[in-house]
């Protein structure tokens, strides 16, 4: 498979349309690759049953070839779902003998109460499914999106797309089509611009294996809970991340900063608080907050306000005014971006201390994104 993308000298910026939706279909029809709109995050996305567009994704994205890809499908227009499994073994996505009936009626049970939306659902994959989409793993990843930008592109097309986040391997998920070019100007030939994404995290991602256990291999909006009363569910291994609840510490201004900012978690407001009195009684009070980002889950109250005050303005930002979970996640990545692109030596994250639900969500992917650059 190549590692260089094919040079696209621009990359075309649509605002979605008719014309553009139509433009989109017939490029992915003949092979192209074009980053779309989600409910989600904008993934890229080409046609799953063709190999060398699959292999052109991997390669925009600057992806390891050993990560499998979400398929997208279309809903079916108008009638739904009435035995979903079978549906989707009689076209040729999963092998659904692999599962037992109690397994397939929990498949059933999923896909009627959460598709069109943002749940992925990881089963056995049908022998007919490309090599290169699922990786060396003998399952397939399965999600029927609800954007109906992204609804018409998969109708018109015929296509199911393979479609990860459409940002470069290791970086922030795009939630907006400007985020989308700052990551992949120059290495795609097209992205549809539908505005801003409505959850702003990826899909939930959820196994079904042969006897229907459900394992959560990533938190999303539909949370454990909801999840749980569909079958027995285990919470797949978080994986290694770094212990990131220490304090802060003046000491990591010495650091040398790789060129993605560095980003340090803390869970209360009351540990930043005292991290901020280390850093005034440390450094030159005019310099506390210099070179620092600040991201608070919420609008910091009077006593955190009166620590802030040295610190400029812009560095600091809230995801929401009063702590709501959807506003958060909608403009996570978003706020995260911006930070980032201040060129500052570090930023420091309120993470959630929940593990449920999408502050769960949320708190799962600001570890990942202080333990490692996440995909
Ligand atoms: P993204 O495409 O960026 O939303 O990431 C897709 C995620 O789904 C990655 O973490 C993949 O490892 C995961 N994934 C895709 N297919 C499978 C599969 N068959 N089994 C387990 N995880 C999968
Ligand atoms: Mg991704």
């Amino acid at each position: 498979m190549s590692s260089t993308p094919s040079a696209h000298l621009q990359t075309l910026r649509l605002e979605a349309n008719e014309d553009s939706i139509a433009y989109a279909a017939a490029q992915l029809r003949a092979g192209e690759i074009v980053a779309l709109p989600t409910e989600t995050v904008y993934g890229l996305a080409g046609n799953a049953r063709d190999a060398a567009a699959v292999a052109r994704i991997f390669a925009a994205k600057g992806r390891p070839s050993f990560d499998p890809l979400i398929v997208h499908l279309a809903s079916e227009s108008g009638e739904t779902f009435t035995s979903p499994s079978r549906q989707l073994e009689a076209q040729g996505w999963i092998d659904a003998a692999a599962l037992s009936e109690e397994a397939q009626a929990i498949v059933d049970r999923l896909v009627r109460a959460f598709w069109p939306g943002p749940l992925t659902l990881v089963l056995p994959r049908a022998p007919a499914v490309l090599e290169a989409v699922p990786g060396a793993v003998p399952t397939v990843a399965l999600r029927m999106p609800s954007h109906p930008i992204m609804q018409r592109v998969l109708q018109q097309s015929g296509c199911a797309l393979a479609a990860p986040s459409a940002n470069r391997f290791a970086q922030i998920s795009p939630t907006r089509a400007e985020h989308v070019m700052a990551e992949l100007q120059g290495r795609i030939p097209l992205v549809l611009d539908a505005g801003p994404c409505a959850i702003g995290l990826e899909s939930t991602i959820v196994q079904v294996d042969a006897e229907g256990g459900l394992a959560l291999l990533r938190p999303g909006k539909i949370g454990a809970s909801l999840l749980a009363s569909f079958g027995r569910l285990r919470r797949a291994s978080e994986g290694a991340v770094h212990e990131s609840t220490r304090p802060l510490a003046p000491g990591m201004l010495s650091r040398h900063y790789a060129p993605q900012t560095l980003t340090r978690l803390f869970e209360t407001p009351l540990s930043l608080a005292q991290s901020l009195r280390e850093l005034g009684a440390s450094l030159q009070s005019a310099r506390a907050g210099e070179g620092i980002g600040l991201l608070l889950l919420q609008a910091p109250d009077a006593e955190l306000r009166a620590l802030l005050n040295t610190w400029p303005a812009h560095y600091c930002r809230w995801l929401s005014e009063g702590g709501d979970a959807e506003e958060a996640a909608h403009r996570l990545y978003a706020s995260l971006r911006e930070l980032d692109g201040l060129a500052l030596s570090a930023l420091w994250v309120q993470c959630p201390t929940q593990e449920e639900g999408l502050w769960g969500a949320i708190r799962d992917r600001l570890r990942r994104a202080a333990a490692a650059p996440a995909d």
